[in-house]
């Protein structure tokens, strides 16, 4: 019985592995946006130590690596996610300075200010914000840098409609002024914000519109795969619809 319920579960996340893997990035983002928000870092050395949580495939890791000469250290809870990020970095030839590993965000495997920068897109939510924030700053040296996406409200009001669908998928998500406060609360000096432009949603659903074609007519009849496509598909519905009053936005910051 409980293997046959293991089964349906990994046949779940398989699905849905094969389904974002087969992207470059597993949420809205790219490397000139990257490459913005590290130019805000500002004393990085070959010596330095960065860490990028909820990494994915690390679309966004091997753009750092790319652009500065430190440590990085890549981690994120999908053991497949890893697998494929330590591919890419052997492909790039960046396997001796960019590595993932395989952990939690919530107990993350690091020292107390082992990092000289913390990065995290499209990911900080799976812990929430102001957690987020709070509990990954120990591991940030005195002056270190933190640089995350988050889903944000662009206005202090909007229509009812998109509220409800993200308090239920996101109950954090909040205005600018708002997040930039509980970074200051957590002991962070807002360093940057910035918004990421319309292009990197449009992008991102451009490239699952497509993959869902595809995976629709792999798995015919297969509910999961049906019910999670409808639901991605609401959401870039949605966003079509109400893009002027929410979107990913950069939060750099520097502990103080
Ligand atoms: N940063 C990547 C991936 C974003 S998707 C990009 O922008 O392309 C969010 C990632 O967070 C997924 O790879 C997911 O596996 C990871 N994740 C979710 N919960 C996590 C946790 N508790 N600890 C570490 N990683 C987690």
């Amino acid at each position: 019985m409980s293997n046959e319920i293991h089964t349906i579960h990994d046949f779940d996340l398989n699905i849905i592995y094969e389904y974002f893997s087969s992207t470059e990035r597993q949420g809205p983002g790219n490397s000139n946006i990257t490459i913005k928000a590290l130019s805000f870092i500002e004393g990085l050395t070959d010596h330095s130590k960065i860490a990028d949580i909820g990494c994915g495939t690390g679309g966004q890791t091997m753009v750092l690596g790319q652009n500065i000469s430190c440590q990085i250290i890549g981690v994120d809870i999908w053991n497949n996610f890893i697998e494929q990020f330590n591919q890419n970095a052997l492909d790039k030839n960046l396997q001796n300075r960019v590595k993932g590993i395989v952990g939690t965000m919530e107990s993350l495997p690091f020292e107390e200010e082992e990092l000289d920068l913390i990065w995290s897109e499209g990911a900080i939510y799976n812990i929430g914000f102001e957690r987020g924030m709070n509990e990954w700053k120990k591991y940030l040296k005195k002056g270190g840098y933190i640089a995350v996406t988050e889903n944000t409200w662009f206005t202090d009001e909007r229509p009812i409609e998109i509220q409800e669908f993200w308090e239920k998928a996101y109950p954090e998500i909040d205005t600018i002024s708002n997040k930039v406060r509980l970074m200051q609360k957590a002991g962070y000096l807002p360093i940057a914000i910035f918004v990421l432009p319309e292009s990197v949603w449009t992008n991102y659903y451009a490239v699952t519109r497509r993959l869902q074609k595809v995976f629709l007519e792999k798995y015919k009849n297969n509910k999961t795969v049906e019910e999670f496509i409808t639901s991605q598909r609401y959401e870039s519905e949605l966003y079509d619809r109400f893009k002027e009053y929410y979107g990913y936005v950069f939060f750099i910051g520097k502990k103080i």
